[in-house]
């Protein structure tokens, strides 16, 4: 694929369809995401990396009602997307490990989610910032401004 002009809030649309699909409709989410952000990237990718982070976030609460965090800002010369839930944390003795290919806590998971979204930021210029704590989880990721439509 090539890149494209995406409205950001039109792909979380879609994004939060995808996982309606998957996951049914009891999910709360709190978006804070300005409605005129474009951005030039290839939209298939750029969407799997939001769709894994929130599957994840999703997949956290192991059946309880999701709340999940989506939001977008820019700040300096840097543009930054989080994903953010309640789910009660990442186990300090798997936090090492998650971006490892095949690393899974899951019955049914790949291991591949955070792999595939680890390189697909790097890909696009971006880093990945991780907090956890016994709350909650939350991705920060930050891209060059470049990747803005201005
Ligand atoms: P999978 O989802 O198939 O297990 P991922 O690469 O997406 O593979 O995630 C790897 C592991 O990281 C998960 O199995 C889980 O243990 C942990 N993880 C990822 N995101 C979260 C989250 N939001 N909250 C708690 N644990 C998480
Ligand atoms: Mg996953």
């Amino acid at each position: 694929g090539e890149a494209k002009e995406i409205n950001l809030l039109r792909l979380i649309d879609e994004i939060q369809e995808e996982l309606v699909l998957k996951f049914g409709p009891n999910i709360d989410w709190e978006l804070s995401v300005p409605g005129n952000v474009f951005l030039k990237v290839e939209p298939g990718r750029f969407k799997q990396v939001l769709l894994n982070l929130c599957a994840n976030a999703i997949e956290a609460y192991n059946g309880k009602k999701p709340f999940v965090k989506i939001a977008c800002f820019k700040k300096e010369d840097k543009f930054f997307i989080e994903v953010a839930d309640q789910a009660g944390g990442i186990p300090e003795e798997v936090k090492g490990r998650i971006f490892e290919p095949f690393f899974t806590t899951k019955e049914q998971g790949t291991g591949l989610g955070l792999a595939v979204v680890f390189s697909l930021v790097k890909g696009l210029g971006g880093q990945i910032s991780l907090y956890s704590d016994s709350k909650g989880t939350r991705f920060l990721l930050s891209f060059p401004k470049e990747l803005l439509k201005d």
